[in-house]
């Protein structure tokens, strides 16, 4: 079983992310030591290395893989750099970043979710990530202002309290657009006190949903 599951592992990096052009070999890298499956339920373990996002309860999912690793990507994250993740979902995102050597902090609003994803994280060696039960578009104002910050559900637009906890230089990324509908991959850069937005292409989230989301 576990060989099987390092294999699949192995090949989804290779045949879904490597081959679209994802080739940073430490992303690769993070992406070949979490185990995927253990962030799924287990009658699911056949679908975790799957090219597309698997259910993880309370209507959400963990996002596909290629997805992950292009958005760590864009991060461009340096080992020591402070990460923001807002929607903790399974924690998977969470210990991507955690492996790339980031310093990581990580909300969810939806508590059972948040419960599992604490206690599996810190079973699975990723015990460092700290994690909140929150909106997480008001951020994490005390733990602020961050390197980086990734939200990994779709809102309206930019929330304004993750723009104020993004340090200079900073990277935010996130999905804006409709409702689970002509979302925009957004990365905002902060640099020398300028603000410059760029779209990354379309992506489908599932819904931010808070004061500053939907
Ligand atoms: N990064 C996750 C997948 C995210 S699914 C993973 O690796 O598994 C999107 C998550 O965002 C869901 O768990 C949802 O409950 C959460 N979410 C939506 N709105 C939120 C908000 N305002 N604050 C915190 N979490 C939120």
């Amino acid at each position: 079983m576990r060989v099987d599951m390092r294999r699949s592992r192995e090949r989804m990096v290779r045949e879904q992310i490597e081959a679209r052009g994802v080739r940073d070999p430490r992303v690769l890298a993070a992406m070949r030591r979490v185990p995927r499956h253990l962030f799924v339920d287990e009658a699911l373990h056949g679908q975790a290395y799957a090219d597309h996002p698997v259910p993880i309860g309370f209507g959400q999912t963990i996002s596909q893989p290629y997805i992950v690793a292009l958005m760590t990507w864009y991060l461009e994250l340096e080992p020591g750099m402070s990460v923001l993740e807002i929607g903790t979902g399974s924690g998977y995102q969470a210990a991507v970043l955690d492996e790339m050597g980031a310093r990581v902090w990580t909300v969810e609003r939806i508590p059972e979710l948040y419960d599992a994803a604490r206690v599996r994280l810190s079973r699975l060696g990723h015990a460092g990530v700290r994690c909140k039960l929150d909106d997480g578009t008001l951020g994490w104002p005390e733990a602020g202002p961050f390197d980086r910050i990734l939200v990994t559900a779709g809102g309206p637009d930019v929330p304004l309290p993750l723009l104020a906890q993004l340090a200079d230089p900073g990277i935010l990324l996130i999905p804006v657009g409709g409702s689970r509908r002509d979302q925009q991959l957004v990365m905002v850069r902060r640099q020398g006190g300028e603000l410059l937005r760029e779209n990354k292409g379309g992506v489908v989230f599932v819904d931010l949903v808070g004061r500053h989301g939907w």
